[in-house]
């Protein structure tokens, strides 16, 4: 098959194109992980894997930004993981989203990859995925029909499996900020300490009412589900608790539980329960402002 490859100049323009070759076009934005995806079609020779229109779109303005108004915190689709863990607003309000985009990959796959991307390729182990999770971020898609919001959690179908149609563009991913109140952790372990794919991580985010107790919780591993989700039974372990050693305890129990019930055991589950917990109790305490490092 031939490739073509466009380049549109503005949103309108690409979903114009989207919409007339919807069954025979593929977006490419920082290109970190459609380079690698074709190039591993064209070496096993799946030939349907190869899009003929490849619509490039960095050159559209206006898609790289992240603002904070009214509460809520908005982050442009083409926003690169590098520019994400500067932004002011990401570090002061949600530092482990930009403690996530600053573990992606090396500073070159930092400055091409786009939050846009991590999202839309649907990794398991993407890294932008637990914070955003944890956060209850939304998605706006855009299309020639008119743009849709949907959850993030609702957005996954699989490992690599997405919701969006062919002729849509995302174009945000949004969230309320957390109160001013809350402590937040993302962890992450790799097989070594740079240029890793976590081989496990976890996000948490978690309030404290004035009379000690936790009162919000929101808990979610990466790497380990098929798809980003929350954990709700460990949620619901440290609610109304004051931060004690056995509720951190049993909800990163409930983490390794969940990661069995919903994946099986597997070969890796004798290495990944164990350290799933250790890590999540790790990113609650840390979430809580004690750092057992
Ligand atoms: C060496 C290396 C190391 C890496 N390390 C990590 C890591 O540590 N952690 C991690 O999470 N990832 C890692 N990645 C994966 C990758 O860098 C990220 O997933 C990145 O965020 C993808 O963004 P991109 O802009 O390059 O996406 P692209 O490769 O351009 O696109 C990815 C997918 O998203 C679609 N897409 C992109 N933007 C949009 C949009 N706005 N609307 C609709 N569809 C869109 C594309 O069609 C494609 O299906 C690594 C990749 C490499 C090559």
């Amino acid at each position: 098959m031939t490739l073509g490859f466009i380049r549109p100049e503005t949103v309108y323009e690409a979903m114009e194109f989207l919409s007339e070759h919807k069954d025979n076009s593929r977006i490419v934005a920082g290109a970190t992980d459609v380079m690698v995806q074709m190039r591993s079609a064209k070496s096993t020779g799946h030939a349907e894997e190869k899009p003929l229109w490849m619509v490039d779109i960095t050159n559209i303005p206006g898609l790289s930004y992240v603002n904070f108004e009214n509460g809520i915190v908005r982050i442009g689709a083409m926003t690169t993981h590098r520019d994400i863990a500067r932004s002011a607003v990401i570090r002061d309000v949600v530092p482990f989203l930009a403690d996530a985009c600053r573990s992606v990959g090396s500073p070159q796959i930092r400055t091409r990859g786009t939050i846009g991307g991590n999202i839309v390729n649907a990794s398991p182990a993407a890294d932008s995925l637990p914070p955003l999770t944890a956060l209850s971020a939304r998605l706006r898609l855009i299309s020639r029909k008119g743009p849709r919001d949907v959850a993030l959690e609702e957005f996954f179908k699989g490992p690599y499996r997405t919701i969006i149609e062919p002729d849509e563009i995302l174009e945000e991913v949004y969230f309320e900020a957390p109160e001013s109140s809350s402590g937040c952790a993302f962890l992450k372990l790799g097989r070594r300490e740079s240029l890793a794919i976590a081989r496990l991580s976890v996000a948490v985010l978690l309030d404290v009412d004035e009379s000690g107790k936790i009162s919000k919780a929101a808990i979610a591993p990466g790497a380990c589900l098929p798809m980003p989700a929350r954990i709700t039974s460990a949620e619901e372990a440290l609610i109304g608790e004051i931060p004690n050693e056995e509720a951190v305890h049993s909800a990163s129990l409930e983490v390794g539980e969940e990661m069995v019930r919903v994946s099986g055991v597997r070969w890796s589950t004798e290495y990944k329960k164990p350290v799933v917990c250790a890590l999540t109790k790790r990113a609650i305490w840390k979430a809580l402002g004690v750092d057992e490092d």
